[in-house]
């Protein structure tokens, strides 16, 4: 598989784009995606990336991951079938995106969403120096904790990993293009939506 970036964008673009939003765990990615994705008159579609991490209650698998066991990601990343893949949250668990499922998206005119951790973010603008690098801000470090906790599906130490790793990821923020502060929601979805709209 080359990496030279400007064969890459080649294979991908058929008017499609990759979009990458990154920003701290709980800083409102998800919520303000699917708000985004609901209402944008763009065909936008969110990439379903894998993982190694247990499926919260909600969660199902081929819907917000697919939920791989430890092996299976590891024979699929030897494999080079991902695009980017990380091990987030320092010995805790593996995160990916599948080359296949973001290049035939893409080949088809959609504007694939990665929601993706800053490595992994880092790595596919090296990759398609082209891709929309758009960052999520909290008003200050505070509400993160605040909001991991109202959202309660990390325990006090997972939450707390997440916290450290959220510092780490704010001093990576410059490199992205685009920020927007996710405060009052309604507020962080119109900028978000306005700014794709834009980039049309
Ligand atoms: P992320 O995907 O970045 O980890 P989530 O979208 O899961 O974060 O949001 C974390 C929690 O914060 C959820 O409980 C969500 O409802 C809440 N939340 C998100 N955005 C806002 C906001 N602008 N104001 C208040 N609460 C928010
Ligand atoms: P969560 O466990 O809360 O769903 O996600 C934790 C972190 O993993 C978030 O910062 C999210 O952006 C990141 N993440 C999710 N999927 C991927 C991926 O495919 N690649 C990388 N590098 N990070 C990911």
């Amino acid at each position: 598989m080359s990496n030279d970036p400007s064969e890459q964008q080649q294979r991908f673009r058929h008017n499609g784009r990759i979009i990458v939003v990154s920003g701290p765990s709980g800083v409102g990615k998800g919520t303000l995606l699917k708000k985004v994705l609901q209402t944008a008159e763009l065909p936008l579609e969110l990439s379903v990336s894998a993982t190694t991490r247990a499926p919260r209650p909600d969660e199902k698998n081929g819907v917000e991951y697919f939920f791989l066991p430890a092996d299976e990601f590891h024979w699929r990343r030897e494999n080079g079938e991902f695009l980017e893949c990380f091990e987030i949250f320092r010995g805790g668990h593996w995160y990916g995106t599948l080359r296949n499922t973001v290049e035939s998206r893409c080949a088809a005119g959609k504007w694939i969403v990665l929601e993706i951790d800053v490595q992994g973010g880092l790595s596919v603008q090296r990759q398609f120096p082209d891709a929309v690098m758009i960052f999520i801000h909290p008003k200050n470090v505070d509400i993160l904790k605040e909001r991991l906790a109202k959202r309660g599906t990390e325990s006090q130490e997972a939450a707390e990993q997440r916290l450290q790793q959220a510092a780490q990821e704010l001093k990576l923020a410059e490199r992205y293009t685009y920020h927007i502060v996710n405060d009052d929601l309604n507020v962080a979805a119109r900028e978000l939506m306005d700014l794709l709209k834009s980039i049309e």
